[in-house]
């Protein structure tokens, strides 16, 4: 099954992400930890996606576009694929429309209201990637899964998040509408516990 988990930053994609992908046994490809591993290797996308992060803004739809390409050719595609973090944009959509057959899209929603909290709290953990928030956290700066350490990204300050929220509505947000017109959406309410989302989702794709 290959399929799209789209929602604004902060809506849990991630989260979910991990979960699905364990669940379907399909790779999880997230476009932000793919340049973020960039960014930690200095290598020339790294360097080159860092300049619009740390902005807020989106990387071109041509450098995301190849990379995300270069991924979905790899063998452990083969057999589906959950996409996260891509297409955010409607020409990255028509791009992949090019090299790929989707069956399902997520719509992971959650109140616009809600989010600037959700990321500005937001503690992701060093060593297995697994989010936290710090209001669960009791003052601990340590992973429940795996005791690695927290860190909190880069981009999750006040000041970028209000930009990537912009970015989001005026850029990704048209994304459902495409994809409801090709029959594929199905969208699903994000606020709730993180394994109440995962059931809702499973619910939904089982079908
Ligand atoms: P979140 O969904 O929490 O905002 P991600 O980890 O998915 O964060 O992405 C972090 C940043 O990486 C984005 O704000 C954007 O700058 C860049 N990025 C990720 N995916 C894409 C994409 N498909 N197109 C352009 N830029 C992207
Ligand atoms: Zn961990």
């Amino acid at each position: 099954m290959n399929i799209i988990l789209l929602g604004a930053p902060g809506a849990g994609k991630g989260t979910q992400a991990v979960r699905l992908a364990a669940r379907y046994k399909i790779p999880h490809i997230s476009t932000g930890d793919i340049f973020r591993y960039n960014i930690k290797n200095q290598t020339p996308v790294g360097m080159l996606a860092k300049s619009y992060i740390d902005k807020g803004q989106l990387v071109p739809d041509e450098v995301t576009v190849r990379i995300v390409r270069e991924r979905l050719e790899m063998d452990d595609c083969k057999n589906g694929y959950l996409l996260d973090g891509f297409p955010r944009t409607v020409e990255q959509a028509k791009a992949l429309d090019g090299f790929s057959a989707i069956d399902a899209v997520v719509n992971v929603d959650v109140p616009l209201g809600k989010l600037m909290k959700r990321i500005t709290g937001r503690r992701v953990c060093g060593k297995c990637g697994e989010s936290h928030h710090v209001d669960y956290l009791g003052g601990k700066n340590v992973c429940a899964k795996c005791g690695g350490e927290l860190i909190q990204r880069a981009d999750d300050n006040e000041e970028t998040v209000g930009k990537r929220l912009d970015v989001y509505v005026s850029q990704t947000a048209p994304l459902a509408a495409y994809y409801e017109k090709k029959g594929v959406l199905l969208t699903v309410d994000g606020d709730g516990e993180i394994e109440e989302v995962f059931e809702r989702i499973t619910e939904r794709l089982d079908k």
